[in-house]
């Protein structure tokens, strides 16, 4: 029950807002195929243009098989997806992944063909059970056009299925795909083309602040997998929204603003304050650097929650 109201409140966290539903507030968002350009020798992208619940789609193409990275909203922004993958890799083999089963990530996957390989993580197949499509329902209270896309939608069940990392092997292009534990949610999986160094972070290195989305939502976590994406040297970020950035800069920036959310939050529990005296105390100092109110006390939230 805690942990079903704490999924309510960092869900409305996540949305950004708790007021009632303007529909205007919400442009369509509609994946926008014509933006559809190559960053590197086998990757191709389609940008989100920072349209909120829009994400940016990876396409990975190899000799033999082609890999799609997220799905869109809802079958028909699925439906516009596989036509550029059919468009990029003609009778190839087809994988699809998504970087986390948030809708606009995951919930297009119905519009793929039987013959399209659906590959998740066992944390995804996990945060599906436990968190089914809560999201999705107030997503699709945003607009009639929310509601439109949404209709009918529901998780694809997966072909193949990992526990810590996947190699793809798509024919003179690797894809590797790893699960990093639960940073903005359980089910974040990361995919890695290593010949390119282009990194598909997920929501774990982006230019907008972190959102902790999910009830273990995990501070520590977030830490230990920055490491990991910084070990792997990309030459190119290409996070879940927003712009795509080159080498490291969305990790370090990422660090730099938790590692500051962490310390001023410690301090205040050890001064024996309470987490919403602790809330107001951080957010302040932060002011205008933390312009995203919600995803800041998400990861305060989070910082009281583990500190010693
Ligand atoms: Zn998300």
């Amino acid at each position: 029950m805690r942990a079903r109201l704490r999924t309510i409140i960092t869900v409305l966290a996540l949305v950004g807002t708790a007021a009632p539903v303007v529909a205007q507030m919400w442009p369509a968002p509609i994946v926008k195929v014509e933006g559809l350009r190559q960053i590197s020798a086998h990757v191709h992208i389609i940008p989100d243009n920072s349209v909120p619940a829009v994400p940016n789609v990876g396409y990975v193409v190899g000799d033999r098989a082609a890999l799609v990275i997220d799905t869109g909203l809802g079958p028909p922004n699925g439906a516009s997806v596989y036509e550029v993958a059919k468009k990029l890799a003609g009778a190839k083999t087809l994988y699809l992944v998504t970087t986390h089963v948030h809708p606009e990530h995951d919930l297009g996957a119905q519009a793929f063909p039987a013959t399209t390989n659906l590959i998740r993580s066992t944390d995804q197949v996990k945060d599906i059970a436990e968190s089914g499509l809560q999201i999705a329902k107030l997503f699709a209270g945003r607009s009639p056009i929310y509601a439109d896309l949404l209709k009918d939608a529901d998780f694809r069940k997966a072909d193949i299925t990992f526990e810590h990392d996947y190699d793809l092997d798509l024919g003179g292009v690797q894809a590797k795909l790893t699960a990093m534990g639960a940073n903005h949610t359980v089910g974040d999986t990361i995919i890695w083309i290593g010949s390119d160094r282009v990194l598909f972070a997920g929501d774990l290195a982006m230019r907008a602040q972190p959102a902790f989305a999910s009830p273990h939502s995990s501070l520590r976590q977030w830490f230990t997998s920055l490491d990991r994406l910084e070990a792997l040297a990309p030459a190119v970020i290409v996070p879940s929204h927003g712009p795509t950035g080159d080498g490291t800069g969305f990790i370090t920036g990422y660090r730099a603003y938790l590692t500051e959310v962490r310390d001023r939050t410690a301090d205040e529990k050890r001064a024996g304050r309470s987490v919403d005296q602790a809330l107001a105390t951080v957010t302040t100092a932060f002011g205008e650097r933390a312009p995203d109110k919600a995803r800041l006390a998400g990861a305060i939230k989070a910082a009281y929650a583990e500190a010693p």
